[in-house]
């Protein structure tokens, strides 16, 4: 009981310093979020997602990070960036995130980088600068004060609004080399609950092409599109299966010339979501065993899933409770989330290494205009941040 007591003490007391350490460096923080933010970067834009990828580089290099930049053709550089003595069989601890946002260049006019209210406002803020601002300030407070005892990989990649087509296998390999992934992605909702699991993601197209004809002269003679697509967005639709958290929303559709013509062509794009990674089989053989009802129509299906579910582990628990206690410590409770939304995270859940997600900024509005980070929150999740880069006692 002594004993636990003392360690408990210690705990508070390491957490305390680490707390004051990362209050003290908040004005740096917020003035590099501003710089981040104040460098626009939507994911198709390369050249500007590059002049943030080297401001963020920059910045790296200045608190003894060794930097790698894995040059991309299509879209923005992803950074690799090592922190801490390597060597003597430590695997790295990750840090996840992206740098790049769904909003285009020029949205700063109508919504600046400002702070007001107790917030941080602008674009890209909440999802996720500020997170990266917050990873780059605790290791740098680690580094500093010397207390960095394990190492370290920072990986920013510039292709995660879109689904990482590019970054993937870079962030499946490095994450193989570590022994846990912290996502910087927002935390869950204005309690801040730290993501334990998120379900997977997947996106079809199903496209119809029919036989046009004069609606009112030869009508007989045509094949409906949109009649044939209409079926089968029927069909779709009774894929969801709430109580297996498997979701399908036919999210656009489009077809047809006139209303005196019947259609020849017809589309339409679905968003699909599954929880466990065994359904994954199940739903791609459901949409790929799509038949036409009238044959006179073609049907194609294109797409498929493209972040596989990232499911509740026990690792990833037991990161979740290391980091509950650490919170406590510091005087807050942390909640535990899952989500529908996907993210990296849910590569490197997939390939069975133990994933935090969420450990970024609390705020609300990610990819709406009322974007914001919760300015009191920056310092404690900053701090908490930190103390989970630490070796874990015991
Ligand atoms: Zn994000």
């Amino acid at each position: 009981m002594a004993r636990s007591v003392s360690r408990s003490r210690q705990i508070t007391y390491e957490q305390d310093k680490l707390l004051d350490g990362i209050r003290r460096r908040q004005d740096r923080l917020l003035s590099l979020l501003r710089d981040l933010v104040e460098l626009e970067s939507p994911s198709h834009n390369k050249a500007a997602v590059n002049a943030c990828v080297d401001r963020v580089e920059r910045e790296c290099a200045r608190i003894g990070g060794r930097v790698r930049r894995h040059r991309r053709k299509e879209f923005g550089d992803l950074l690799e960036v090592r922190f801490g003595r390597t060597g003597r069989g430590a695997k790295p601890v990750m840090l996840l995130g992206h740098l790049d946002t769904v909003w285009e260049v020029g949205t700063l006019g109508n919504m600046p980088f400002r702070i007001a209210n107790g917030r941080v406002w602008g674009p890209g803020t909440l999802d996720m600068k500020a997170g990266v601002a917050m990873a780059l300030t605790a290791l740098e407070l680690l580094l500093e004060t010397e207390a960095l005892d394990r190492p370290a990989l920072l990986l920013l990649v510039s292709d995660e609004e879109i689904g990482s087509p590019v970054s993937r296998p870079v962030t499946e390999k490095l994450a193989s080399e570590c022994k846990a992934v912290f996502v910087l992605e927002p935390a869950q909702g204005l309690a801040g609950a730290y993501k334990t699991a998120r379900k997977g993601v997947g996106e079809y197209t199903l496209q119809v092409k029919g036989v046009a004809a004069h609606s009112g002269v030869d009508f007989e003679r045509g094949h409906s599109a949109i009649v044939e697509l209409a079926r089968q967005v029927g069909v779709v639709q009774g894929f969801t299966d709430l109580s297996r958290g498997i979701t399908v929303n036919v999210g656009t559709i489009e077809g047809g010339t006139r209303s005196n013509v019947i259609a020849a062509e017809a589309r339409t794009t679905v968003d699909v979501r599954i929880a466990k990674s065994a359904d994954a089989a199940r739903v791609e053989r459901k949409f790929r065993g799509l038949r036409v009802v009238d044959r006179g129509c073609v049907l194609t299906v294109e797409g498929g899933l493209n972040r596989p579910p990232m499911e509740r582990t026990r690792g990833t628990v037991e990161l979740f409770r290391r980091a509950a206690t650490l919170a406590e410590a510091m005087g807050f409770g942390l909640e535990e989330a899952s989500t529908g939304g996907g993210s990296d995270g849910n590569f490197t859940s997939a390939l069975g290494i133990p994933t935090l997600d969420g450990m970024g900024a609390v705020g609300e509005g990610a990819h709406a205009l009322h974007e914001s980070v919760v300015l009191k929150e920056l310092a404690p999740r900053t701090a908490l941040l930190a103390a989970m880069l630490l070796k874990p006692e015991g």
